[in-house]
C-alpha cells in the first residue's frame, strides 16, 4: 500500500513521503527550487530521524534530496551516506524537457541527442 503526503510549505518546499507498508519502506523525498543549502538537508535529516524512532529494523528508510547544486556549501555529512541520495534537477532530473521525434520519449533540452534512440535534433 502506498501512501502518499504532500506539504507544501511557504519557503515552496515540497515534501513526499511514501510508504510502502508491504515491503517495510519509507521513501523521504525533500525538493527545493532552489541551490541545495545546509536548513534543506537539516531539514531531511529531521525527518529521517524522527521516523527511525518509529520505524526500527526490518523498516529501510531512505531520502531523495533534489534541487540545483551548491558549489559553496556542502550539505553532506558523513551520517547520510548510507541512506541519502542527492539529485541534481537539469542534471539528474531534466526540467526543460524536449520531445524527442522518432521514439517521442522525453529527455533534457541541454541534450544534443535523443538520450533513448540517439536520435540527433
Ligand atoms: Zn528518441
Amino acid at each position: 500500500m502506498l501512501k502518499r503526503q504532500e506539504t507544501q510549505s511557504k519557503d515552496a518546499r515540497t515534501d513526499l513521503v511514501f510508504t510502502f507498508e508491504q515491503d517495510k519502506e519509507i521513501i523521504l523525498v525533500e525538493l527545493i527550487k532552489t541551490v541545495l543549502k545546509l536548513p534543506d538537508y537539516k531539514q531531511i535529516l529531521r525527518y529521517y530521524l524522527s521516523l527511525r524512532d518509529k520505524h526500527s529494523y526490518p523498516w529501510k528508510i531512505s531520502g531523495y534530496l533534489i534541487g540545483y547544486p551548491n558549489p559553496k556549501e556542502l550539505v553532506y555529512d558523513k551520517r547520510s551516506f548510507k541512506w541519502l541520495k542527492l539529485l541534481y534537477l537539469e542534471k539528474d532530473i531534466p526540467i526543460q524537457i524536449r520531445i524527442c521525434e522518432k521514439c517521442r520519449k522525453a529527455y533534457s533540452n541541454f541534450l544534443y541527442e535523443c538520450k533513448f534512440c540517439f536520435k540527433r535534433r
